[in-house]
């Protein structure tokens, strides 16, 4: 009976912006993408399975998974298309992890090897742009810092900007801190939340393949180490986003292993914020054969998020990373964020990322517009905040 309501009550068209498809229309179209009862699927609001998943990255339809992906956000944000204002600092780029896919790292010693201390932290902050309501705040490992000095980081970038919140630090990060601290991680929480910690990137997590771990990246923390500390620190009620780096030797399997480990997550947590797919910048890294994604590439791993993992709310086009011009193509592809302002970002611009170190609200805006898009400014917990008045204007 239940199934049978749901039946009548499925949408029978699918309005995207002026156009109108009919479902049947989409299903013929699937049928010959490969991607058969998808439509059917995805418009009824039921959860894709991981062989849909796979189906979705071999098809060559991308166009129609982003005809999907943009009705999925429609029903969820309409037009907002959100923003924030936000700084980057990189405290360190001293690492011991030498991942293969990473052109950031340095030893103390090498050429543009550098270690911030508390004091520069906290000037690097009275120096931010002061209508910044984020600092985003991610380093390499080093375990001679000691437990300390992720306080004291902390502790000074609260001092040179109150308000500020703090999003720091990705899982691996975290891991080094609990192993530093030698406490029980909800105590080194609770330490870090008193120091001015307000949530977590959620990086780090690469794809959860101990194959491509084993390859490219074996002295990092191992998937089963992340998951686990994705379910404590949401236990302790830090929100974190969810990535995943793609585009390295990981198979298409692995990509859909990797997403249906984080929505399993989800489902118990419900802590991630944003799902951000990055694509692999070869430059500068022992990987600089392999080829970067291509947009359509970039804009099939948007549409994928946004129709794979249902349970979570926001996916992000990381305009760094995906280049402006795919950075707005994808904000009709699943995406409803486009990150925000940044200042100084280092760890893709070393691996060859082409876009600028920063954009204003007025140049997000115009992006976000060009799209046929809202900009809303929001805080890191996706409040919304008031525009200011100069950029009302279209
Ligand atoms: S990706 Fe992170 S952990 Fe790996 S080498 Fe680079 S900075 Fe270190």
């Amino acid at each position: 009976m239940n199934a049978l309501r749901k039946f009548e009550h499925r949408p029978r068209t699918v309005r995207i912006r002026q156009m109108h498809l009919s479902l049947n229309a989409l299903e013929n179209r699937a049928i010959a993408a490969g991607l058969a009862g998808i439509p059917s699927h995805v418009l009824a609001g039921d959860r894709l399975s991981t062989e849909q998943c796979l189906a979705m990255y071999q098809t060559d339809d991308v166009p129609l998974l982003g005809v999907l992906a943009n009705e999925m956000r429609n029903r969820r944000h309409g037009d907002t298309t959100f923003y924030n204002v936000n700084t980057h600092v990189n405290y360190t780029n001293w690492c011991n992890q030498f991942c293969d896919f990473c052109a950031f790292q340095r030893r103390p010693g090498d050429d543009g090897a550098y270690c911030m201390s508390p004091e520069q932290v906290e000037q690097e902050l009275r120096n931010a742009n002061p209508e910044a309501t984020e600092v985003h705040m991610v380093a390499g490992v080093w375990p001679a810092l000691g437990y300390e000095y992720f306080l004291d980081i902390l502790r000074a970038a609260k001092r040179g900007r109150p308000n500020i919140h703090i999003k720091a630090f990705t899982m691996v990060e975290i891991d080094l801190i609990v192993k530093l601290a030698k406490k029980p991680l909800p105590d080194v929480m609770a330490e870090l939340r008193e120091a001015g910690l307000d949530s977590m990137p959620g990086g780090g997590a690469e794809v959860f393949s101990e194959r491509v771990r084993a390859e490219l990246y074996p002295k990092k923390m191992s998937s089963k180490r992340w998951i686990e500390l994705a379910h404590q620190v949401h236990g302790e009620g830090f929100r974190t986003n969810a990535t995943m780096l793609y585009g390295m030797i990981e198979t298409l399997e692995e990509r859909v292993d990797h997403l249906n480990k984080l929505r399993e997550i989800q489902d118990v947590t419900a802590g991630f914020q944003t799902y951000i797919p990055l694509a692999f910048h070869p430059k500068n890294t022992k990987l600089e054969h392999l080829p970067f994604a291509s947009p359509m590439e970039r804009l099939r791993a948007i549409a994928i998020g946004r129709l794979f993992l249902d349970n979570f709310a926001h996916i992000k086009a990381y305009w760094v990373m995906l280049g402006l011009p795919v950075a707005q193509m994808a904000l009709n592809f699943g995406a409803n964020d486009i990150d925000g302002t940044v200042s100084q970002e280092k760890v893709y611009h070393d691996a060859g990322a082409a876009t600028p170190q920063a954009l204003s609200r007025a140049g997000l805006h115009q992006l976000i517009r060009e799209a046929g898009r809202d900009p809303v400014e929001r805080n890191t917990l996706y409040q919304a905040l008031p525009t200011p008045e100069s950029e009302l204007a279209v």
